[in-house]
């Protein structure tokens, strides 16, 4: 059997390497390291792939988000409502920026932020709502937009997880993760869905105006080259990085289907084991499963059972972000999101991506059933 990884790159580099390599030696020659054609086709495609106006590159998805607050005109002592389960990131950009990020719990089912947990925090100094589809499922965006409707509200999806989730909103019409509010930010880093060879990611939009600002803020506050309209920031996807997204674009949704196969596998297999909550499937929502995210009470005996067997699994994530150190200044208090302290707790990730095999997802499924057993 071949190790198993909790996320195997080289085994998906390996299938594709020609193709890849081909496409990463025309930007040597062309010497278009940054921006370039190559830059451009990808996010056309991209618009194309998603059904989105706008696909704007940037650095990673820590600079998406951060672009997306300062171009929606978020200021300083503005509120801004994130989950409190989720990854530093969607926090710490608004944090940087001098907002106040509102700590919302999440729903122990779907580990997103639900509208009435939201509407619970909304003030006169809210400004935005990030729904962050965590683990690859989409938040319910149905409800979540029209509470940002009735509020006067925008919404800036972080889809770091999620990329390429349809959704279907209550009157039938279809969406796709990142696409459905004013912006939606994703990430390119190597293990997330869609994945470059370093760091990279995007802004979606369709919004014309917006797409502009999202654009100028990313590039120094600049349209005219050396007129700047506003502080900006730098941050730019490289020709290399959206060479291999380029090619991995195509092979999206066969990425997704084996990991939902994989999914299928650990679900069937759980499905007997009491112990084992296995991740809820929401009605409205794909899941194109980031990560297969098991709870159970005695999750760090699991973790150590399953190591000492070459099975490798992850916490994500150990301490919820209202009880970070990096907010002790933000007055938020252990009891004051349950559910997140709960799921801190109880929650493990187990191995999942493109390349896992029958054998290796046997081999993890009776070394979990044996652990139980
Ligand atoms: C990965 C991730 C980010 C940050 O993306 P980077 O490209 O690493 O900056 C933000 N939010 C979530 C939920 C993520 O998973």
């Amino acid at each position: 059997m071949r190790r198993i990884e909790m996320v195997d790159l080289k085994g998906q580099y390996l299938k594709i390497k020609k193709e890849v390599d081909e496409r990463i030696a025309d930007v040597i020659a062309s010497a278009a390291f940054v921006k370039g054609a190559g830059v451009e086709l990808f996010c056309r495609n991209m618009e194309q792939f998603l059904c989105v106006k706008h696909v704007i590159p940037c650095g990673n998805g820590t600079d998406a988000l951060q672009i997306s607050m300062m171009a929606l005109g978020l200021k300083p002592g503005d509120e801004i409502i994130v989950p409190s389960f989720t990854f530093i990131a969607t926090a710490e950009a608004a944090a940087l920026l001098g907002l106040k990020p509102v700590f919302c719990d999440v729903d122990e089912d779907t580990f997103c932020i639900s509208a009435d947990k939201v509407e619970a925090l909304i003030t006169e100094r809210t400004k935005a709502i990030v729904p962050v589809h965590l683990f690859g499922q989409n938040a319910d965006m149905d409800a979540i937009m029209k509470l940002a409707e009735k509020h006067e509200l925008f919404v800036i999806e972080d889809a770091c997880q999620s990329v390429s989730a349809r959704y279907r909103f209550a009157d039938g019409r279809e969406g796709v993760s990142g696409c459905m509010g004013h912006v939606g930010c994703t990430s390119f880093f190597p293990s997330k869905n869609l994945g470059c060879f370093g760091d990279g990611g995007a802004m979606f939009t369709n919004d014309d105006n917006l797409a502009n600002v999202l654009r100028s803020v990313a590039n120094h506050g600049m349209e005219v080259r050396y007129h700047h309209d506003r502080v900006g920031v730098n941050s730019r996807l490289d020709g290399i990085q959206a060479a291999v997204l380029d090619v991995k674009l195509r092979y999206l949704d066969d990425y997704t289907r084996a990991r939902q196969r994989a999914a299928e596998f650990y679900d069937s297999a759980f499905m007997d084991v009491e112990q084992i909550k296995c991740p809820v499937r929401s009605a409205d929502s794909a899941h194109v499963f980031h990560q297969y995210t098991i709870q159970t009470e005695r999750r760090d005996d699991l973790k150590a059972f399953l190591a000492e067997r070459g099975i490798p699994s992850m916490v994500y994530y150990p301490i919820p972000l209202h009880l970070q150190k990096a907010f002790a200044g933000s007055g938020f208090k252990v009891g004051d999101c349950p559910v997140s302290e709960r799921l801190a707790k109880r929650v493990l990730s187990l191995p999942m991506h493109t390349e896992l095999d029958e054998e290796q997802l046997e081999f993890i499924v009776s070394n979990v059933k044996d652990f139980f057993a």
